[in-house]
């Protein structure tokens, strides 16, 4: 039997192609994306405004479903990390940080991840399956609604769980609902962030899309031979590739660039680190944001001390870099950067390990890393 198709997530566009051989009237369709969006209402029946026999026929031939909680983390600092069930099968993580002036909500663009950056526990995971456009946009309408948050009082970043531009149709679509006022939502894009691992032509394809968030780059690396240890996708686009991209993103979005650099100790934190981290930065020109890791006992790396990532920071300033240093919010919970892969703190199916981990038994056959890799390389990654 077909399966009955979810309206959560489709545009108002979408709404009025889906509903045509019920409700030919495009007025209806806002009206309806109104009730979704804007007034949260998940039953066709108490859309009391649309005619009884219409409420009757939607109901029967579409469904309205969101991600919904299954668990909840709270930190000693506030910050709260949901694991969300998925209404088709599955499970997510999204992160609510508060904050004195604007709060955060962390949103996940997948279950899992394909990209297998090594000193990140959703990388243990594989990619267990994309995310819809509704199941990314209802991450976002969940928080609000249990943190009761009004549209442009928050920052969204796409930290949470995968690569966003690994799902770049739906992170697409996701985007032009957040982001249309007629659906309520209405958030601008300069409250929105997306980080990506690096996927260089993607980068280059956000830039000239409609709707232009702000960009984060997981650097983490000044070389290619200590980059494509810790982040595999580096072998399909190295430093180079991936700072033509970040600069023609600069040129032709306008928007706000910044590198990510987690600090991770022998490994990206030496003395000549430093100067060419500010080389790089520096030739875009870009932020830098030093990210003090979050050491996990599943990973094989410790975080740099302190005083050293302090260090990076003065002397980025001194070359005329702007960096500071972000704050860990939620590592009590493992809500922290890195750290999201189904587990609580000191459960075992927090993950034992790249490829042991309770999920991470169910790590598709056909998307290793490496799998994902070659097909990134072949831009299947960013063309679907
Ligand atoms: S750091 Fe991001 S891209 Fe890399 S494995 Fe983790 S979630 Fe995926």
């Amino acid at each position: 039997m077909a399966s009955i198709r979810n309206l959560y997530g489709l545009s108002v566009e979408e709404l009025s192609e889906a509903l045509s051989p019920l409700e030919p009237r495009p007025f209806t369709a806002r009206q309806i994306a109104a009730h979704l969006y804007a007034r949260r209402l998940l039953d066709f029946d108490r859309m009391t405004d649309l005619p009884a026999k219409l409420r009757a026929e939607l109901a029967r031939s579409f469904t309205i479903q969101l991600p919904s909680p299954a668990e909840t983390l709270v930190s000693r600092d506030g910050t709260t990390r949901y694991v969300l069930s998925l209404p088709s099968a599955g499970s997510v993580e999204a992160v609510f940080i508060p904050s004195g002036k604007r709060a955060t909500l962390c949103i996940s663009s997948q279950s899992g991840c394909a990209l297998g950056c090594t000193f990140c526990m959703t990388g243990t995971l594989g990619l267990l399956r994309h995310l819809s456009s509704g199941e990314i946009a209802g991450q976002v309408a969940l928080l609000m609604d249990l943190h009761r948050l009004r549209p442009n009082c928050f920052n969204i970043v796409f930290m949470g769980m995968g690569e966003p531009l690994h799902n770049y149709q739906a992170l697409k679509a996701a985007l032009r609902l957040l982001c249309d006022r007629r659906t309520g939502f209405g958030i601008s894009p300069g409250h929105i962030t997306v980080s990506t691992a690096g996927l260089a032509p993607a980068i280059e394809k956000l830039a000239a899309e409609e709707i232009v968030p702000r960009l984060a780059v997981s650097l983490n690396a000044t070389t290619d031979e200590a980059r494509s240890r810790i982040m595999p996708i580096n072998k399909s686009y190295p430093i180079l590739s991936l700072m033509e991209a970040c600069g023609k993103f600069l040129r032709e979005a306008g928007q706000r660039l910044t590198l990510e650099y987690v600090m991770l100790s022998g490994v990206n934190d030496s003395r000549e680190d430093l100067p060419r981290l500010a080389r790089l930065a520096s030739s875009l020109p870009a932020r830098v944001n030093l990210i003090p890791f979050n050491a996990t006992p599943e990973l094989p790396f410790q975080p740099s001390p302190m005083e050293q990532v302090r260090r990076f920071r003065d002397g980025l300033l001194k070359r005329g870099v702007r960096a500071s240093i972000r704050a860990s919010r939620g590592p009590d919970i493992r809500a922290a950067c890195g750290q999201l892969s189904f587990g609580a703190p000191g459960d075992g199916a927090a993950g034992t390990g790249r490829g042991e981990s309770a999920a991470g038994k169910n790590r598709r056959a056909s998307d290793p890393p490496e799998a994902a890799m070659e097909r990134a390389a072949a831009g299947e990654l960013v063309a679907r």
